[in-house]
């Protein structure tokens, strides 16, 4: 099944919710980062809420990145999307083992440790809007829960798994976001809270078939759902060799000099897809003679 996201309302209106299925994105990702199974978990959760919270965008220019710093053995993760889900994302430390949790389920938590959880908007603005908060869990989805409770004031409930199989390849990867909003009536809640702890794992529901509607249509049962919108989230880099030249001749004259002359060139490394930049001592002194200077 291709990789989609669902964005739907609820309960007249008064609840927002995306469900997805994402096993694609996530094993592309785990491929181009080579990732041990409890970092393909935790980069493949992150990668998944980005998609969602990328369907929130207006702008094609808008960029939404989540970066969480922990004490952990992964160090960090960082996932970035833009407003048509497009994902890309990456570990600090992408090869490490850890033993299962205590029930049995890769231990993100126990990856990613205590730290903090930002998100940055990047909406064109002078800046971009960012908001931080400290990890819940190190789990992600709850950590996210908690980010849009404390800096969005939006009660939301988060769910993001990832399977990998015993190959550690991506067997079943996918989440959903419900949000309330301000005139959502008290039997809604009442209802979602009784619902939502009970919920089976997202993973378990996909790995027996269902679909991103089939979870909604479980998590609000006879509330009315209406789906307005299937959005298709890729892995996509959009780094380049033009991108990588326009971020060399930003480098201070004085160090691209030094570049030039210790390094006899510079290699770029894009820690997103992997992709290595190359450049020799021409394409410097090219560089550095284009922004005005002698080489
Ligand atoms: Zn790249």
């Amino acid at each position: 099944m291709r990789d989609y996201i669902v964005r739907a309302i609820a309960a007249g209106g008064s609840v927002r919710a995306f469900a997805a299925t994402t096993k694609g994105m996530v094993e592309t990702a785990r491929g181009l980062h080579g990732t041990t199974p409890v970092a393909t978990a935790a980069l493949g959760r992150l990668l998944t809420a980005a998609s969602m919270m990328g369907a929130t965008l207006k702008n094609d220019t808008d960029l939404l990145t989540l970066t969480i710093r922990g004490d952990g053995p992964i160090g960090g993760i960082v996932a970035t999307t833009d407003c048509k889900s497009r994902v890309r994302g990456y570990v600090f430390q992408p090869q490490f083992e850890l033993l299962l949790n205590e029930s049995g389920k890769l231990d993100v938590g126990g990856a990613v440790g205590a730290g903090t959880l930002t998100v940055s908007k990047d909406l064109g603005l002078k800046e971009p809007v960012s908001g931080q908060v400290a990890l819940v869990s190190g789990e992600i989805a709850e950590d996210i829960t908690y980010y849009f409770a404390a800096s969005e004031q939006l009660p939301s409930s988060v769910g993001l798994g990832v399977m990998v199989d015993t190959d550690c390849t991506v067997k079943q990867a996918g989440g959903y976001i419900i949000q309330l909003m301000p005139d959502a009536k008290e039997e809604v809640i009442a209802h979602l809270e009784s619902k939502l702890p009970k919920l089976p794992a997202v993973t378990t529901l996909l790995e027996e078939g269902k679909s991103p509607e089939d979870i909604l249509g479980i998590i609000f049962g006879a509330q009315d759902v209406a789906v307005h919108e299937k959005i298709y989230p890729e892995y996509f880099c959009s780094c380049s060799v033009e991108k990588t030249r326009k971020a060399l001749s930003n480098v201070e004259p004085n160090e691209l000099k030094s570049i030039l002359e210790e390094d006899k060139g510079a290699t770029i490394h894009c820690h997103f897809c992997n992709k290595d930049y190359r450049f020799g001592e021409d394409d410097i002194r090219q560089i550095i003679i284009a922004n005005g200077g002698k080489a």
